[in-house]
């Protein structure tokens, strides 16, 4: 499993991309840094998109890759029916931009879809569970295995994720950490996590993941974030990390 982080943030800037990473060049995990991190070689390699949630930063670049690739046969764009629905409405509609569901006429670029909580797919070489997450509207993480490794992806996600798990037993945990312990306020308004709320969601997990990767970071809070983090890791020796774009992760 080779696994390209693209954005690891909330907020775009010179220095940081929306969340969203690639797994085998192929698979994206949300669209919010597709088309402003890769070249038009590696973007018509992507036949697979895996959405977590309806917000804009997951889902901003479904139009740049839709004009970008369009001649370049369809990809498939995976998610409940609450997140699809919105997209195909207010994103996918033809108003702003062509409705890549449509165009072009014969082989339309996108296919939209719909999957189930809980009920595996086959992505490639891989089979891939939506797993309900906790989040302001309705999200769901991704679970994938591959023949011997695995790895949970929950997109923006407010804690529970012990109990979206349901024990099971994954490699490495890519999640969320929107805001510093000092907004914890905000993160819990906003259905995002803090230092401290998945340091509670990590003493929960049973099996532990050996690998714990942050993401979605607000990039004005991750100083702080990031000092929280360590003290928390330093003190029970768990691997938790922050992503950076363009980080690699072999699994
Ligand atoms: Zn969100
Ligand atoms: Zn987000």
């Amino acid at each position: 499993m080779h696994i390209q982080i693209l954005g690891a943030h909330n907020l775009e800037s010179l220095q940081t991309r929306l969340t969203c990473m690639l797994l085998d060049n192929v698979i994206a995990f949300d669209a919010g840094a597709l088309t402003s991190t890769l070249t038009l070689p590696q973007q018509k390699l992507i036949k697979h998109l895996l959405i977590t949630h309806k917000h804009f930063d997951h889902v901003r670049d479904l139009l740049t890759l839709g004009i970008n690739t369009r001649k370049e046969g369809m990809s498939m764009i995976y998610s409940i029916e609450e997140v699809l629905k919105p997209i195909k409405e207010h994103y996918l509609d033809g108003k702003l931009y062509p409705d890549f569901t449509k165009v072009p006429d014969v082989a339309p670029k996108f296919n939209l879809v719909e999957v189930s909580h809980d009920e595996p797919f086959e992505v490639g070489d891989y089979e891939v569970t939506p797993i309900k997450v906790k989040h302001g509207v309705p999200a769901v993480g991704f679970l994938v295995k591959g023949d011997k490794k695995s790895f949970f992806y929950s997109g923006d996600c407010g804690g529970e994720i012990a109990r979206s798990l349901h024990d099971e037993r994954i490699d490495v945990l890519f999640t969320e950490v929107t805001f510093s312990d000092e907004s914890m306020d905000e993160a819990i308004r906003r259905g995002h996590m803090t230092p401290a709320i998945l340091a509670g969601q990590l003493l929960e997990l049973d099996p532990k993941p050996e690998k714990i990767v942050v993401l979605h970071m607000d990039p004005t809070q991750q100083v702080k974030i990031k000092q929280e983090i360590s003290i928390f890791a330093d003190t029970t020796g768990m691997d938790i990390s922050l992503g950076r774009e363009g980080q690699i992760i072999e699994i």
